[in-house]
């Protein structure tokens, strides 16, 4: 266990006036939640905006959402190496999980596998995933899914606040959600953000979102104290303290389909005040580090061009299965907040037992076994990045 600074390998950190604008929420009649849905509507250009409790509970809701428009319908085409919390919705919302493989150039699906997937008329909806903010090919999946009546849901969970060219990510897919979870580009401790441009899709939304509960005082009380734990222990200075404690469970991924489907509550939505500015700020200083690492020799797949400065973690893949480890373990003993992310493919989830289509994803599992995230958030500086790079060189040989 190290005692010492240590790099998280993601943050958005909140401030104590932004905890203050929670508070204040709070009071009966603020209505934060209406005032942070019209900023969204007006910022992103789209007609439907709902907020809810988490990200995967924004996927669950569009995904029940869809099942009720086209109910002869039951799988979900996901990328087989993302967010464990992508297959939990599916399951959540009752319906199967049919992974495809990946490209590792990219980390988006492989495209030669989604033709065969969208033929077989099963297909409800695809998830089009911004990787650690890595832009996806949301357009080309569209192309694809078009002759087959088949949804485009972009997981753009990590990647708020990111462009294309002109194009701001979570207004290209039929659907889009964001989270802002801890980890995420913006954070408000938890929450998650539906748009989407379509009417009838908007309708069947806001028919599920009506049905559902607001988070009350026990989520509340829950968030105000993480949200003051967070103020504080993010920084690298106090970060190897929440580290240190197993039973918060950082950095594990853990399979969970019994999370809350609520609407999210006015403390998150309050502390969002202001998250027009504070998401450029973030992707400017993230975007920093990121051209640091690139000048400085390291490189993963497509870590390049204009898009490269939407990423909030630098995948970087290491060839040598104990070179990895090794440079794990190094990472952890210097506080440098390299992570190992998720530890396998979405098909070797033993809670999905029975409800995941196929099973044969060699890139996907090659991916799972090599891939690191490097830091890049706001706390990373360019001598963390100098050690950074170094530990890199020594096992990526
Ligand atoms: C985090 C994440 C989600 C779920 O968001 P939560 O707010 O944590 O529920 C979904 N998809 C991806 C790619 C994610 O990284």
């Amino acid at each position: 266990m190290r005692i010492g600074r240590t790099l998280p390998p993601a943050a958005a950190p909140l401030s104590l006036k932004e905890i203050l604008s929670g508070l204040a929420a709070l009071v009966p009649g603020t209505a934060s939640q209406e005032r942070f849905q019209a900023e969204l509507r007006e910022y992103y250009r789209v007609p439907h905006v709902f907020l809810l409790s988490s990200g995967k509970a924004a996927l669950a809701v569009i995904l029940l959402a869809l099942k009720e428009l086209t109910p002869d319908r039951d799988e979900v085409l996901v990328p087989a190496y993302t967010c464990y919390s992508v297959p939990a919705a599916i399951i959540r919302a009752g319906l199967k999980v049919r992974p495809c493989d990946i490209d590792p150039q990219t980390l988006d699906f492989d495209w030669d596998r989604v033709e065969e997937a969208m033929a077989g008329g099963r297909l409800l909806g695809a998830v089009s995933t911004h990787l650690f903010g890595l832009p996806a090919d949301v357009e080309r999946l569209k192309q694809m899914a078009a002759g087959h009546g088949v949804t485009v849901i972009e997981d753009a969970a990590q990647a708020m606040g990111g462009e294309v060219g002109s194009r701001k990510i979570g207004t290209m897919g039929d659907v889009a959600l964001f989270s802002l979870g801890r980890g995420k580009a913006l954070c408000t401790v938890s929450g998650g953000i539906i748009l989407t441009g379509s009417d009838e899709l908007g309708g069947a939304i806001e028919g599920v979102v009506r049905t559902l509960p607001v988070e009350g005082c026990r989520e509340t009380l829950k968030n105000i104290c993480y949200a003051l734990a967070l103020l504080v222990l993010v920084r690298p200075c106090f970060f190897w303290l929440p580290k240190a404690v197993p039973f918060l469970k950082l950095g594990e991924t853990i399979f969970d389909a019994r999370f809350e489907l609520k609407r999210l509550g006015g403390f998150q939505a309050g502390l969002s005040k202001g998250w027009q500015e504070k998401i450029v700020a973030l992707r400017e200083a993230r975007s920093k580090s990121v051209s640091a690492m690139i000048t400085a020799g390291i490189c993963g797949p497509v870590v390049s061009g204009p898009c490269a400065a939407n990423i909030i973690k630098f995948p970087v893949l290491i060839n040598d299965f104990d070179a990895r480890d090794r440079l794990l373990s190094q990472s952890e003993l210097q506080g440098l907040g390299i992570s190992a992310v998720y530890p396998g493919t979405v098909s070797k989830i033993p809670e999905l037992n029975g409800r995941c289509v196929g099973t044969e994803f060699p890139h996907a599992e090659y991916v799972a076994k090599r891939i690191v995230t490097l830091p890049v958030n706001p706390y990373v500086t360019s001598s963390d990045i100098k050690r950074i790079y170094e530990l890199c060189k020594r096992y990526s040989a």
